[in-house]
């Protein structure tokens, strides 16, 4: 290898492609803590749902002990009148309403013992899951941590990496350096200065023309492969 501009530009492409690297880690950061965010968003969200379903459990079971209350005023009512009734109907007809109305009390209190049962249990499920999910959660959250404490490292890595690519390309021919600059707009992967081998470009590893083979050889000017228009050289 002959042409010096060439060994420079090389030196300016390997600063470039670790350039790259630490702006694509950096970029993958937000990303990456965002889904970490929305899984600890979806376990605070089951805790609350799971509490939700306690707190509708609780009404339920206080709802129970507001119709026992009512029904128990109507029992107590039906045998005050029962005391004053004269007639026989009318007595026998209180009797058949008080008991109706004990058999819906009892009814009522199997449903909240029932109930009652249910809260128990879900609560320990509940307290159980809870502490599960909690400790997922912290775990998630170090997880954030460490993604921005990498961000804040990978960020003092791009200021260096760029002042290192400043300083690679500081003495190169403007023309080289114009082409380069170009050639690594215009191609979506590095390398933007390859190799020619055996008569093939090192980029694309396609043969190219002998007359790009023998001029890349020639120091003092660019050459460019005719394949994928990479900057070449031999
Ligand atoms: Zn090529």
């Amino acid at each position: 290898m002959a042409d010096p501009q060439i060994e420079k530009l090389l030196i300016v492409q390997y600063r470039d492609v670790s350039l790259l690297k630490i702006k694509q880690d950096l970029a993958r950061i937000p990303i990456e803590r965002g889904m970490v965010a929305s899984e600890i968003a979806s376990e605070e969200a089951n805790i609350e749902a799971a509490r939700q379903a306690l707190i509708s459990k609780e009404l339920q079971r206080k709802e129970i002990d507001v119709d026992v209350q009512v029904k128990e005023g109507a029992l107590l009512r039906f045998r005050t009148q029962q005391v004053e009734v004269k007639k026989n109907d009318e007595y026998q007809a209180l009797t058949h309403q008080i008991e109706q109305t004990e058999a819906d009390i009892a009814t009522l209190e199997e449903r909240e013992i029932e109930l009652m049962l249910d809260i128990d249990t879900a609560k320990q499920e509940f307290e159980a899951d809870k502490a599960v999910i909690l400790v997922r959660i912290e775990v998630q959250r170090q997880e954030i941590a460490l993604l921005t404490e990498r961000e804040g490292n990978l960020n003092a890595s791009v200021a260096a990496a760029s002042e290192e690519v400043a300083e690679s390309r500081v003495g190169i021919d403007v023309d080289y350096l114009e082409q380069y600059d170009r050639v690594k707009k215009m191609v979506k992967r590095a390398p933007y200065l390859a190799p020619i081998e055996a008569q093939k470009c090192g980029g694309c590893h396609l043969r190219v023309s002998n007359e790009i083979s023998r001029g890349a050889q020639n120091a003092g000017e660019p050459h460019f492969c005719d394949q994928c228009a990479r900057m070449v050289y031999a």
